[in-house]
């Protein structure tokens, strides 16, 4: 940095007055003095250079200070000021550490038209079997293909075990599992509810769609032995069934037979 101090001495004694001068006087052509408070300390860079702390007195910078380093290069007489920075301490209010957009993200926080790449070696998926485009097919390619497709390999990738572990738990432990508690209050499981639609596949054998439009998880993957109100061989018991209404009664009684009384 260029200052125009200029301090004269033969050798750096970090906290000798003229050097700590030296780093006041360069840290005041920064800043104004009313925002320079004590003198805080100082640490040796190396035997050339040394760092001086000042207090910030700035209002918003509780905790922040003014850090000034200062160098004597060898054979030289003039003291260099190497640079002036605003540092927070450790009792400074500072931002909160950033997070990467990616981390960041949430499920639901995706709007139309957002995009959110996966990384190539994103753990959840695996790369799968790829069956080409080559234009000399043969009967037994074409086979293989036609079963692949069957398959669903067609996929430049697919579910990793991985991924598919952390699927099952979290859908499992989710709003959509047996913990949730429409399902300790449902009067029957999902497993035998006529609206459960079967899923193909490692997850069919504890997942299935539900495609009851009155139920709450309407087209959502239900565990199960999941469960909800809306099964659809739920009956309600007789104490449940609204009355029925009273035996109508004609009232026969004219203004007449009233006023005659
Ligand atoms: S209606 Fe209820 S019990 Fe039936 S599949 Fe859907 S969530 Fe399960």
């Amino acid at each position: 940095m260029i200052s125009s101090v200029t301090t004269i001495v033969t050798e750096l004694e970090p906290s000798a007055d003229a050097v700590i001068s030296a780093a006041r006087s360069a840290l005041l052509e920064e800043t104004d003095a009313a925002s320079v408070g004590e003198h805080l300390g100082h640490e040796v860079e190396d035997g050339h250079a040394v760092t001086h702390h000042f207090a910030c007195t700035l209002s918003g910078y509780v905790g922040w200070r003014w850090s000034v380093t200062v160098a004597l290069a060898p054979g030289s007489d003039r003291i260099t000021v190497d640079e002036v920075v605003l540092m927070p301490s450790g009792d400074a209010v500072v931002a909160p550490s950033w997070v990467p957009y990616r981390e960041r993200l949430l499920p639901g926080d995706l709007s139309p038209g957002d995009l959110l790449p996966v990384a190539d070696d994103d753990p959840r998926l695996v790369p799968t079997y790829s069956f080409g485009d080559d234009a000399l097919d043969t009967d037994e390619k074409a086979q293989i293909r036609a079963v692949a497709q069957e398959l669903y390999l067609g996929r430049v990738r697919t579910l990793s075990p991985e991924g598919r572990d952390a699927a099952h738990q979290r859908w499992y432990a989710g709003e959509s599992g047996p913990e949730a508690k429409i399902a300790q209050a449902a009067p029957d499981r999902c497993w035998s509810c006529g609206f459960l639609v079967r899923l193909s596949g490692p997850l069919s054998e504890t997942f299935g769609v539900c495609a009851n439009g009155d139920a709450n998880d309407d087209a959502r993957v239900v565990s199960l032995d999941h469960g909800c109100g809306a099964h659809s061989e739920v009956r309600l018991a007789k104490k449940h069934r609204p009355l029925p209404p009273p035996e109508m009664v004609f009232d026969t009684v004219t203004q007449d037979e009233i006023d005659s009384v």
